[in-house]
């Protein structure tokens, strides 16, 4: 019954399996390498713009000290208040963020173009500081302020005789000829010239320095896109061939068991020879389950049904229309006896032949026990009487000549119909009386309940 479990041909689980770790695993690998690169790159890149950010903001800062300068030295030069003077000290050396904003573009952007414009922008403002402090002097000496509460840097600068002697007037009117004039302006639009050339250069130069880390920004986010998708892909076919070699089969062999039936070879090779072996043992069980019952309702010498099979049956067909014929085999002691056992199995195993011939198939032929035989014909009436009475008939010709070489022998045989006369109640002890009344008669024949000799 066992079949040969060599014939799989299914996917191996590991088949299965191994491929789909090993791709996902490596899919994984390089989208952990390249996510790792997309942000290093994405730091270069912020760092970029954060020194661009700065170093816009040095620019920005040198333009707003040089017009802060200019702001305190125009209003001195307007209203001499000295505390605009104060101020334009502070900026100039204390806070001096001039020179901190090129020191700042110096550390940013070193030996940078633009470093040098902002230098030299520094320099243009420097050189306009002369300028101022020829200013501011002229108007404290036209205000007669007492120089030594001014800086040194003011108190050493010297103005030349013709100024000196120039009334206070004129003094302060050339004072704000030199901040107010074109050549003043000259100088700041040489200082703003160079800041925006500063930044322009500074924008250039950062668009310079982007260009390769945005183009491998690129690249690395397309090869993301596809790692993701092969990832996705791979995932999309381990769920579809699990679910249809894996999932689907496991259901349909539950369903299978659930329903007491073989279950579907599929699936893959582990499912397949499991379902081989259950396939193999549900059948080897079917197998022993039909023989333990067909032995439980057959008679092992002839294959009749039993008595056991006859008392269901006879319960069962009650109600029917049916005819029971109860045969017993004439003085088949004698025939042991004068032949044998094995010849009176043999004869018994004939007479169980010669039943099974003569009847319907849909009729039911059993061995009671001994030499006892029954058959039970579904719906039959008396009406059928005078067939059976043949049937009999030929079939005690044909026993007690016989011509295979076993000894004669005949059969006595009581009939009772569902339909007969004056039943005393059970069908089987009425076929009985008609049977008693043959052996009575001198055996070899046959009798109905219901004739008047029974
Ligand atoms: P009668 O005509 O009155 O029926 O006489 P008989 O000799 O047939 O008497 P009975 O029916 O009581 O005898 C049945 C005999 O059948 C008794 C027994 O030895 C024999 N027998 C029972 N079972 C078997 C069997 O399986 N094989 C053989 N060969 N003989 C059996
Ligand atoms: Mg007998």
């Amino acid at each position: 019954m066992s079949r040969n479990t060599t014939e799989h041909k299914g996917l191996r689980l590991h088949t299965l399996n191994i491929p789909m770790l090993l791709i996902s695993s490596i899919v994984l690998i390089f989208l952990v390498y390249v996510t790792y690169v997309s942000l290093t790159n994405f730091t270069e890149m912020q760092e970029v713009t954060e020194r661009y950010i700065d170093a816009q903001q040095d620019a920005s800062s040198m333009l707003a000290a040089s017009d802060y300068l200019t702001a305190q030295t125009l209003n001195f030069a307007v209203n001499a208040d000295k505390s605009h003077v104060d101020k334009y000290f502070h900026e100039a050396f204390k806070t001096k963020r001039r020179e901190r904003s090129v020191e700042e573009m110096e550390r940013l952007f070193p030996n940078n173009r633009a470093f040098l414009k902002l230098q030299s922008a520094l320099a243009h403002s420097n050189e306009l500081m002369q300028r101022e402090f020829h200013a501011m002097r002229l108007v404290i000496e036209a205000v007669k302020y007492p120089t030594d509460s001014f800086p040194q840097a003011l108190r050493d600068y010297h103005l030349s005789p013709e100024e000196i002697a120039l009334p206070p007037a004129e003094q302060r009117r050339l004072a704000q000829r030199l901040v107010f004039g074109t050549d003043y302006q000259m100088y700041k639009d040489w200082i703003r010239a160079g800041i925006s050339q500063c930044l322009a250069l500074l924008e250039e130069e950062t668009k310079e320095q982007m260009l390769k880390p945005q183009a491998l920004l690129n690249n690395l986010i397309r090869y993301q896109y596809i790692l993701i998708a092969t990832l996705v892909v791979v995932m999309l076919v381990f769920i579809a061939s699990t679910s249809l070699l894996v999932v689907k089969p496991l259901k349909q062999g539950t369903n299978s068991m659930l329903k007491q039936e073989t279950m579907p070879e599929v699936g893959v090779y582990e499912l397949q020879s499991f379902a081989k072996t259950y396939n193999d043992l549900f059948l080897q069980n079917q197998d022993l389950k039909s023989k333990l019952a067909y032995k439980a309702d057959h008679d092992a010498l002839t294959g009749l049904l039993n008595r056991g099979a006859f008392e269901r049956m006879r319960i069962q067909g009650e109600k029917r229309k049916t005819a029971l014929i109860l045969m017993d085999i004439d003085k088949f002691k004698e025939i042991n006896d004068a032949n044998g056992h094995d010849v009176g199995d043999k004869v018994l195993q004939k007479v169980s032949r010669f039943l099974l011939q003569s009847f319907r198939a849909e009729d039911h032929v059993f061995r009671l026990g001994g030499d006892e035989f029954a058959v039970i014909m579904i719906y039959a009436d008396s009406s059928m009487r005078g067939v059976v009475e043949q049937k009999i008939l030929l079939c005690n010709k044909q026993l007690s000549t016989p011509k295979d070489g076993l000894p004669p022998a005949s059969l006595s045989v009581g009939v009772a119909f569902s339909d007969r006369q004056n039943p005393s109640g059970d069908i089987y002890k009425d076929a009985d009386t008609a049977l008693y009344s043959v052996k009575q008669r001198g055996r070899n024949g046959i009798a109905f309940y219901g004739d008047d000799q029974t």
